[in-house]
């Protein structure tokens, strides 16, 4: 059975779907357009009936849309927003915990602590979810997803349920060689041991070296760009270990404005709404700084912050 939206036709799924839903705005830079079609299944079988009668839809899946900008033009086909039974976290043996792609990762991070898996206190500094983390092998302070990962389930675009182990899926610095179109459902993790009052106390050192160096409490997207390698910084006569605010510093950027976007005068590879900002201010903000940086250093900088949808 099937049912009619937008003129498309639907598998009869049970979760629910509505037309022409604010998107941009549920993102951390609160701003941005609509998603033609947002779809929430309500469990993995929802998701897959969807999947599999779709036909030539395209479709989208967001986390907390703490690293991505929603174009003002809005995004075409169906987005799906995962409901709360993908939010689940299980301990299991050995150090081991398998969490749903929608937990928060600093929900993980605490969950962890308090069972004595250390290991994991990267995850409270990064403010998405674990379908995030996956996409973008998340990390900070030097450790990411890879890590810690030992598989994770997938639905492949037609809705096969798949699991990859991070050599499969090439996880490197912010990349996941897995096509998009394929949705991460949840993942496992092992720690080591540890004790739950140091696992904290860990965690709490991470928050206040974030709320020193970073503007959090801001409408940002995090790092804006990817650090150059220090191969590609070397073949143009830079010192390999510069990083890529050191970049932006120097053409200009800390401060800089475009519209209601700003290069945060605190960490200048963060890029804000200061409040006014539209998506195209983002992005134009973005790409005069990667003008600057190619002129400069002849240097092309990587977006680390996903862009989606149509331009106005
Ligand atoms: C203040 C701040 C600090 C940050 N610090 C860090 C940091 O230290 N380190 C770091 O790595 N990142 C950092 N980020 C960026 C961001 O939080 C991470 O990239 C995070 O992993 C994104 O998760 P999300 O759920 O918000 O993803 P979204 O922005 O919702 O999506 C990002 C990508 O993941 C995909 N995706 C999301 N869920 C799924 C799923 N279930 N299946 C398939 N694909 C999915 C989306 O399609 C999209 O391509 C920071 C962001 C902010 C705002």
């Amino acid at each position: 059975m099937t049912s009619i939206c937008n003129n498309i036709l639907l598998p009869d799924v049970r979760g629910s779907v509505r037309e022409n839903q604010p998107l941009g705005a549920q993102g951390w830079f609160k701003c941005g357009g609509a998603a033609e079609k947002l779809f929430k299944p309500v469990d993995v079988e929802d998701l897959q009936l969807f999947l599999s009668s779709k036909g030539d839809e395209d479709i989208h899946i967001f986390g907390a849309l703490s690293n991505t900008i929603i174009r003002d033009g809005g995004l075409p086909g169906t987005t799906i927003r995962l409901g709360r039974d993908f939010a689940q976290i299980e301990m299991l043996e050995d150090y081991r915990m398998k969490v749903g792609a929608l937990a928060l990762d600093g929900n993980v991070a605490r969950a962890a602590a308090e069972a004595g898996i250390a290991g994991l206190e990267f995850l409270s500094g990064i403010p998405g979810t674990i379908g995030g983390a996956l996409r973008m092998n998340a990390g900070c302070y030097g450790t990411e997803i890879k890590d810690v990962l030992l598989e994770c389930e997938c639905l492949s675009p037609d809705g096969e349920l798949k699991v990859f182990t991070p050599a499969e899926m090439h996880l490197s610095y912010r990349h996941n060689d897995l096509p998009e179109g394929w949705i991460f459902l949840n993942a496992t993790f092992r720690g080591i041991a540890g004790k739950p009052e140091d696992i904290l106390a860990q965690i709490n050192h991470i928050k206040m070296r974030r709320e020193e160096s970073q503007p959090i409490r801001e409408k940002t997207g995090g790092s804006t760009f990817a650090n150059p390698s220090g191969e590609e910084l070397e073949k143009v006569g830079i010192d390999p270990s510069m990083k890529v605010w050191q970049l932006i510093d120097q053409v200009g950027g800390r401060g800089l404005r475009v519209g209601g976007a700003q290069m945060s005068e605190k960490h200048c590879n963060f890029m804000i709404n200061t409040g006014t900002a539209t998506a195209s201010d983002l992005e134009d903000l973005g790409e005069e700084i990667r003008r600057r940086v190619k002129e400069t250093f002849d240097i092309g900088l990587r977006w680390e912050i996903r862009r989606m949808g149509i331009q106005k």
